[in-house]
């Protein structure tokens, strides 16, 4: 017996459930096939730059995040607590009323709230802020339907929100269920999300190093290609024992559990369970000498012009994403992935073209985008789980004898859902491995 439990893979939910485990006593060894831990969440340095694999942001307020992680050790860049909404007539700032008080005019001046869409949009959110658990277990519907239930209509709903949401879920067919959604905008409502100054790649590895501390053995660069008995398509069947994992070269690791913490892709090719479906998100990394504005805001085009769901100039947040003097600037929009759901920019399966973002780029900040230098494109076909209603926010931990589940996909599909998933099958091994 190498260890009392092995975790496959080193994204958020394995690296918070291996820590979790070896804080209860359990010596955890964490096999993760890729070189670097992180999963989704990565920073590569390209040219000087500091690129995430996708834009991604990290909320503060995720209850996960306050709870397990030290948010001012990651040295977290705030965006702007509002959007730049491009309209026909100009960009316009919609600036968060509490923590953005000063945008107050300018958002009112914006022709996109009336008193009639500022009061909907209070019954669509207001029962997630004020008694979340309440949205969990009530009554679900896509949320397209949400929105029309309570009458949000106009272009608060058209050119702001439904474009932002787009971006957020990937997906703009209006699909994903309201009260998940709605408990997003919670949150949004409640912290101002950032970057950490290095990428998003800080947070997995503070809670790698954490996990290091608490006396997890890691072993990177390692593909599990078979676990606890059950043979995968690879694995010539039965060589991977019962509390075991085999490795790609045929090596066995073993313990008397083992927790399959890998990406909704690669679930069923280890355990006996469907595959989620996934969403598409595509993103692309501009290098500017100029930054097209000095806003730290993140901006939609309420138009909906072409391919581009959002984009910001992410050095005015976190200037060190960039060598001294350029700018770093990212525009996300849909891939259109394995489960297309043919949304209207799906475009019948066709990936955005690059002439088409720049024109939409440089229309959004009225700016001529020819000379920006294209650094990398992200294309990341399993981004996102779905999470469509009836939303469940979680699903069992344990699915065959020694043999358990987590990520994203398990619970909710968000950073918060990957760290609670991979603390709470923690505790299930825990208590099981305490009664046997
Ligand atoms: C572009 C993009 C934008 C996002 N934006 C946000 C956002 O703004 N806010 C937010 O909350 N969430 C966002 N997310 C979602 C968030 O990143 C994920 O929910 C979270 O990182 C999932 O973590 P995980 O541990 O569940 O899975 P993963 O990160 O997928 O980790 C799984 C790990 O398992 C490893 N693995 C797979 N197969 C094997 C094998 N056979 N053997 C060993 N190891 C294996 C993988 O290499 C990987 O390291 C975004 C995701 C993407 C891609």
């Amino acid at each position: 017996m190498d260890c009392d439990v092995v975790v496959v893979g080193a994204g958020l939910a394995g690296l918070r459930c291996a820590g979790r485990l070896a804080e209860g006593g359990r010596s955890v060894v964490l096999v993760e096939a890729e070189d670097v831990v992180g999963g989704r969440q990565r920073t590569d340095e390209v040219d000087g730059f500091l690129l995430d694999r996708g834009f991604q942001v990290l909320n503060p307020a995720y209850p996960a995040v306050r709870r397990w992680v030290d948010v001012p050790a990651l040295d977290l860049r705030s965006f702007g607590a509002g959007v730049l909404v491009r309209r026909t007539s100009g960009l316009v700032e919609v600036a968060h009323p509490l923590r953005h008080p000063s945008g107050a005019w300018a958002t009112l001046r914006s022709g996109l709230i009336t008193p009639r869409a500022v009061l909907a949009l209070g019954r669509w959110v207001g029962p997630a802020v004020a008694a979340p658990r309440r949205v969990v277990h009530g009554p679900d519907r896509p949320r397209r339907d949400g929105l029309d239930r309570v009458g949000l209509r106009g272009p608060l709903r058209t050119e702001v929100l439904e474009p932002f949401l787009a971006g957020v879920l990937a997906e703009e067919g209006g699909e994903t269920s309201d009260a998940f959604t709605r408990l997003l905008v919670r949150m949004f409502a409640l912290g101002v999300p950032g970057v950490p100054a290095r990428g998003i790649g800080a947070l997995p590895e503070h809670l790698a190093e954490r996990a290091r501390r608490s006396g997890v053995e890691f072993r990177l660069g390692e593909p599990v290609v078979g676990v606890g008995g059950r043979p995968s398509g690879r694995t010539k069947p039965g060589t991977a024992t019962k509390g075991s994992v085999e490795l790609a070269g045929g090596a066995r690791v073993s313990g008397r559990a083992v927790v399959v913490a890998v990406g909704p892709e690669a679930v069923s090719s280890l355990v006996d369970q469907p595959t989620p479906r996934t969403k598409g998100l595509q993103t692309w990394w501009f290098a500017a000498d100029e930054p097209p504005t000095r806003s730290t805001m993140l901006a939609v085009d309420g138009r909906r012009s072409g391919p581009l769901l959002n984009t910001v100039v992410l050095t005015n947040t976190a200037p060190g994403l960039a060598p001294r003097g350029r700018h770093l600037v990212q525009v996300t929009c849909l891939l259109p992935g394995v489960h297309d759901d043919g949304g209207p920019r799906s475009a019948g399966g066709v990936a955005a073209r690059e002439a088409e973002v720049r024109r939409q780029a440089g229309e959004v900040f009225d700016v001529d985008t020819c000379r920006w230098e294209l650094v990398r494109r992200h294309d990341i076909r399993h981004a996102l789980p779905e999470q469509l209603a009836p939303l469940r926010t979680t699903s069992p931990a344990r699915v065959d004898d020694g043999v358990y589940v987590c990520g994203d996909h398990r619970d909710t599909a968000s950073i918060q859902g990957a760290l609670v998933s991979g603390n709470r099958v923690a505790e299930a091994v825990l208590a099981d491995l305490a009664a046997t």
